[in-house]
């Protein structure tokens, strides 16, 4: 509790002071150089800022994901481990060609599947544990992150540039605003890193592949392939992130059928490739 209520007050707190002075000293700068350009201005930031908390607060809320929440996933006897009839339908396995079971959770380890020690179990389609939200970013909370991290980088890059904008005014003045200063810092601070992290977030779906994945070589049964979840760039996105508004708005939940612990994977398009390959053959 207390690991995602520490970062998740500082943020939120953090978020709503930049908007305070955005909202007083740098929309009164700008709308005294045009009406309209001061309240399009404030339109956007307000806009920009409910968005980043409330896709903040979905990844927190909504969480990774857990095999522990499928009953069928947790051995009935521990001491004649049999793998659940799904571990047939799964392509990532241990060296000795057995389905991954969790030793400290007590849970059979569907494909994509990690335990994590700082959430202290094991997570659907773990891509990485995040200290700014003191917990796992994975299955069920993706979408959101990825929301998160378009909607924050733009507002601290308008926010970056606007203010450094003001404080170089005030300065030609011989007058400082050390709240805007401040701001200004953090804007470009936070934009860069975020917008260096957005672009890593945004190859990884594009390539279905979760930060994990991209940093450690899986054991996959078909080892054919480098990554047998890449399906297209166009199917890699939608496995995540879907189409239409719900890729944009923090709605929704990531329910498809097979709930994370299944992957569509290229095993089946391997197979139906040799299969066609023995058929010509004949
Ligand atoms: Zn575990
Ligand atoms: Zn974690």
């Amino acid at each position: 509790m207390w690991s995602t209520a520490v970062p998740g007050t500082f943020v939120t707190v953090l978020l709503i002071w930049t908007w305070s002075v955005v909202a007083g000293d740098l929309t009164i700068f700008l709308a005294e150089k045009s009406g309209i350009v001061g309240g399009i201005f404030i339109i956007i930031s307000t806009f920009l800022v409910i968005l980043t908390i409330i896709c903040y607060w979905r990844v927190i809320l909504i969480g990774p994901g857990s095999p522990l929440d499928f009953p069928e996933l947790i051995p009935n006897d521990i001491d004649s481990l049999i793998p659940p009839p799904i571990s047939l339908q799964w392509v990532t396995i241990k060296s000795d060609g057995n389905a991954r079971f969790c030793n400290k959770c007590k849970v059979w380890k569907p494909d994509r599947c990690h335990h994590c020690s700082g959430c202290d179990k094991c997570i659907l389609r773990m891509d990485h544990h995040c200290p700014w939200f003191g917990t796992c970013i994975g299955y069920k909370n993706h979408r959101f992150f990825f929301q998160f991290l378009i909607y924050s980088t733009i507002y601290s890059i308008l926010v970056g540039i606007l203010s450094s904008w003001y404080v170089w005014k005030q300065l030609e003045n011989g007058m400082i605003s050390i709240n805007v200063m401040f701001v200004a810092i953090l804007g470009f601070v936070f934009g860069l890193s975020l917008l260096g992290f957005t672009g890593f977030t945004i190859y990884n779906l594009l390539t279905n592949r979760t930060t994990i994945e991209q940093y450690e070589r899986q054991r996959y049964r078909h080892r054919r392939f480098d990554n047998p979840f890449d399906l297209g760039w166009k199917n890699n996105w939608h496995s995540v992130m879907k189409f239409g508004l719900l890729t944009w708005l923090p709605i929704g939940l990531q329910n498809d059928i097979n709930g994370g612990i299944l992957f569509d994977n290229d095993r089946g398009q391997d197979l139906i490739a040799r299969l066609s390959g023995e058929f010509s053959r004949v």
